[in-house]
């Protein structure tokens, strides 16, 4: 694992990496296997402790119920189920604020108040409509015509899902990739980050790419929207009904009317805390399901490497940080004498993720074990998700990408690469 050369451990004496661009640590004994990153448990109160349990215990539940015998089925399971329950009531309950609008204003438009009442019920159901969302405003834009080889690809790859194919590809710089349905036409977005996809292989890009779709096939999206549409309700709601904070100077009818506001206003609360809680766990359950679809399309080995690739996102952030600073620091004179151009910024990111040496990688992997409660809440922890890959049958790739494909399909960003460099390099 690259640990020669390392100074002995302080607590077993086996030698310890000896690669400082990284954290130094002993692959014997875990010692500094952290990184100076506290030990959260030893710090927080026993609330905290009891949440991270509770959470750790759950994550290790969906992790069991995923890689059963029978995992459930896409847009099946309580969580899913209920989230589903509440969306509906409170998109119900909007749907019913303008019906009694509509009803106010035929009965009663000869009288003043029905009429104005009316008129406010109507703006109200209109502030809590459904939102259908927008196309992306930021990042490179490729539509089909700019990027044959790209969307050849992507067809490929939701053909063989039995996917919606995508409208919009909109590249950006970040290190994730997502999809998203928006508008009335519902269009298919598909956001890629060049910091991801630059340092995957073919064969993982393939991969993210079933993984992506899978969430088409899932339903995933169109869960999102009546889930989330909902929650954005709610949350409407709650600032319409939430108490002040300052009640100083207030009279008596005034402090009654607060105080009356008190109930539906923690209720709507609750039940938004609810709605949160049942997303996460379907969001959960969802990337466990996209998981199995990215092995199927880019083999199991690639779908294992992928995720093996996720663990080096505070890495690639950092890089990409860095590069924006050092640009701005190198005195202009020595900027043009070595001049590279913008893009050269990607090959300089793959340069610098293929030198993390592998005990880097296996420190990740076992930080992500020890946080694995601190993790991001829409995702199951990444050593999880591996595991699950690695547990169920594992598949060749459907999808081949080859050396020539890869390139053909890859110089389709180009264009992104330029633009979203010169961004890193200057912000
Ligand atoms: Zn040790
Ligand atoms: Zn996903």
């Amino acid at each position: 694992m690259g640990t020669e050369g390392g100074r002995p451990c302080p607590q077993c004496g086996q030698p310890l990496t000896a690669d400082d661009r990284f954290v130094v640590w002993c692959a014997a004994c875990d010692w500094n296997v952290r990184g100076g990153n506290e030990d959260d448990d030893e710090h927080d109160g026993r609330l905290d402790a009891l949440r991270r349990r509770l959470s750790r215990r759950y994550g290790e539940e969906l992790f069991a119920r995923m890689t059963s015998e029978r995992p459930p089925r896409p847009g099946r399971g309580a969580a899913y189920v209920g989230a589903q329950v509440i969306a509906g009531l409170v998109h119900l309950l909007t749907l019913a604020v303008a019906g009694a609008g509509v009803w106010l204003l035929v009965t009663g438009w000869r009288a003043v108040v029905p009429a104005v009442l009316g008129v406010l019920l109507l703006g109200l159901a209109w502030l809590m409509r459904p939102r259908l969302g927008r196309m992306p405003r930021h990042g490179v834009h490729l539509r089909r015509a700019d990027a044959p080889a790209l969307y050849a690809l992507l067809d490929e790859v939701a053909d063989t899902l039995g996917a919606p194919r995508a409208d919009v590809v909109v590249v950006h710089a970040e290190f994730n990739a997502w999809v998203q349905a928006v508008g009335l036409r519902r269009r298919k977005v598909l956001t890629i980050g060049l910091g991801l996809w630059e340092v995957l292989t073919p064969q993982q890009r393939v991969g993210l790419l079933g993984h992506e779709f899978g969430h088409f096939v899932n339903g995933d999206t169109g869960q999102t929207f009546v889930i989330g549409s909902a929650q954005r309700t709610l949350a409407e709601w709650y600032v319409l009904l939430r108490p002040q904070d300052d009640t100083s100077g207030l009279g008596m009818i005034e402090t009654a009317a607060r105080l009356l506001m008190f109930v539906p206003a923690s209720a709507v609360l609750l039940l938004l805390h609810v709605l949160t809680h049942l997303t996460l766990r379907a969001g959960q359950q969802a990337e466990y399901l996209a998981d199995d679809l990215e092995a199927r399309i880019g083999s199991t080995e690639a779908a294992i490497g992928g995720l093996d690739v996720l663990l080096l996102a505070d890495a690639v952030y950092f890089w990409l940080d860095q590069q924006y600073v050092t640009a701005g620091t190198v005195h202009r004179s020595t900027r043009d004498a070595a001049r590279q151009p913008d893009e050269a910024v990607w090959e300089r990111l793959k340069e610098y993720v293929a030198s993390i040496p592998a005990h880097e990688l296996e420190r990740r992997r076992r930080l992500s074990v020890l946080t694995a409660h601190a993790e991001d809440l829409t995702h199951p922890p990444t050593h999880l998700r591996r595991a699950a890959v690695e547990r169920r049958e594992h598949h060749p790739a459907a999808i081949v990408l080859d050396v020539a494909r890869n390139k053909e399909v890859d110089a389709a960003l180009d264009p992104a690469r330029r633009t979203l460099g010169r961004e890193v390099l200057r912000g």
